[in-house]
């Protein structure tokens, strides 16, 4: 799904998508000259392989994302909530692929591995 940057204005403009399983629905809305702020939702299921155990699991996901897009180059590149959209047409599905990646990338323990953990810390 793309959407043009000429084409948000200062009135917040809804979107949502359905992206590999995944839902992502929220705002697009002018937030500065070169400037666009995303706020939105992404939730769904995503199987994911547990680092500890090696077993695939559902992890349900859920969870507030808001980045400023920007159509010219950033000069600070410590600002990591910043996505450059240097063609002018912002790609929500690049977003979510990328949201996607980040979650599938991160390390991650099924509910078994979570738990075992728990009651290690617990019992004691
Ligand atoms: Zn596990």
């Amino acid at each position: 799904m793309k959407i043009l940057f000429d084409k948000v204005g200062s009135t917040p403009k809804p979107f949502a998508l359905d992206h590999e399983g995944m839902h992502f629905e929220g705002t697009l809305e002018k937030s500065g000259y070169h400037r666009v702020a995303l706020k939105a939702t992404l939730g769904g299921q995503l199987d994911l392989i547990c680092d500890r155990c090696g077993k695939q699991y559902t992890l349900d996901i859920a969870q507030d994302l808001s980045f400023s897009l920007s159509d010219q180059m950033i000069e600070d590149k410590d600002d990591l909530d910043i996505i450059e959209f240097l063609d002018g047409v912002i790609d929500i599905t690049y977003i979510v692929e990328s949201e996607i990646n980040a979650i599938e990338g991160s390390f991650h323990y099924c509910n078994g591995c979570e738990g075992s953990e728990e009651e290690l810390e617990i019992a004691f």
